[in-house]
């Protein structure tokens, strides 16, 4: 599996930096974000090193990305619904340069996309 020994979400990914994980499975590890931008905002991160969404992600690690998706909505009872959110580059304000999807919900995010 690809990893960069300097990726604070390869850390986390291979436990050794601490997080809330929410959801564990071999391909991908759900935490929460530390700087919540609604009631629930839970990470979903491949546990492979992946820059962005724009990489060659297999098919098999999309798979599991959905499906930590929905573990996380169902851990989180975001019955009423939820945004995702993948950040890519410079102008969308990505920070963590590893591949990852902000899952958002809790309350009404209303109509706008920010
Ligand atoms: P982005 O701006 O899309 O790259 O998002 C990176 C996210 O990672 C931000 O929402 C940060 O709050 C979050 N973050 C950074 N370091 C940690 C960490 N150690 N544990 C949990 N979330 C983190
Ligand atoms: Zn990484």
């Amino acid at each position: 599996m690809c990893k960069d020994p300097d990726c604070i979400f390869c850390k986390i990914a291979d436990h050794e930096i601490p997080s809330t994980v929410v959801y564990e499975d071999d391909q991908v590890i759900a935490f929460d974000d530390l700087s919540p931008q609604a009631p629930v905002h839970t990470l979903v991160v491949p546990k492979a090193h992946y820059q962005d969404v724009t990489a060659d992600i297999p098919g098999e690690t999309l798979v599991a990305i959905t499906k930590a998706i929905r573990e996380v909505a169902a851990a989180k009872g975001l019955d009423d619904g939820f945004r995702v959110i993948s950040n890519k580059g410079e102008h969308a304000g990505q920070t963590v340069m590893h591949l990852h999807f902000h899952v958002l919900g809790g309350k009404p995010l209303g109509e706008g996309l920010i």
